[in-house]
């Protein structure tokens, strides 16, 4: 799968995509990142992607142009590759649909091959490239951030562990094992402030049937 972040702020989202479980997953080719800076599309001398809105009000929007641009960059890549392409274009946005486990597993079930996922600033893009693209736009939680770099990095993650072989365990995957909220390493038993804190005593039993049981209780 190919993610495709629309973004002013490059450098935020890169040390994201060389850590951990999504570094592997690009490193072992089972996903695919690239970074698109509207800057990059601007027409104008000083690189400007924001501008003051149509009937006032505070703050400034995201240009139409730059991001119109960067998108059909995305797409005439896609459309050069010998393997149809199905993409899937997002547009951060607090005020979207929320996204979840569901959403992202609806991703996986429906195949597509690229995620384009756009982010905002300031107070957001011109209404005008979600409609040119038909883009869905989607809210990571009911809190306004102050851009859309970090929900698509939550998505991009949650997605990319729901990819075949991106997790190295797939059995890691919540819905195929009976999972907890609450989980313990050694030591068995931590002292601080003069109190002990054990691991519950379930969990030590050697008992895989009472394991599974209190786990599942665990979970909330
Ligand atoms: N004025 C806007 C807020 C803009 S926040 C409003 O009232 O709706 C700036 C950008 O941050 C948005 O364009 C979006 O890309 C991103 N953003 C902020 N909160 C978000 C959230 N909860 N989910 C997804 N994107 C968010």
């Amino acid at each position: 799968m190919n993610f495709h972040i629309i973004t002013i702020f490059p450098e935020v989202v890169q040390p994201y995509l060389s850590t951990g479980v999504i570094g592997r997953g690009i490193i072992k080719k089972k996903i695919a990142v690239s970074v698109y800076n509207p800057r990059d599309y601007t027409k104008n001398k000083h690189k400007k992607v924001d501008d003051i809105p149509y009937g006032g009000g505070p703050g400034m929007i995201m240009a139409v142009d730059p991001i119109v641009l960067a998108v059909k960059k995305v797409q005439q890549k896609i459309a050069r590759r010998k393997i149809k392409g199905k993409i899937k274009i997002i547009m951060t946005s607090p005020g979207g649909k929320e996204f979840s486990n569901t959403y992202a597993d609806k991703i996986i079930k429906n195949k597509y091959t690229d995620i384009i996922i756009i982010c905002g600033r300031y107070e957001g893009i011109d209404a005008r490239v979600k409609k040119i693209f038909k883009a869905e736009d989607i809210s990571i939680g009911n809190y306004v951030l102050t851009g859309g770099e970090l929900p698509a990095m939550v998505m991009l993650d949650v997605i990319a562990r729901r990819v075949p072989d991106v997790l190295g365990n797939m059995s890691s995957i919540e819905e195929s094992r009976v999972s907890s909220h609450e989980m313990y390493t050694r030591p068995e038993v931590y002292e601080c402030g003069g109190k002990k804190y054990r691991v519950p005593k379930v969990l030590l039993s050697g008992h895989h049937k009472n394991i599974e049981e209190w786990k599942r209780g665990s979970k909330k």
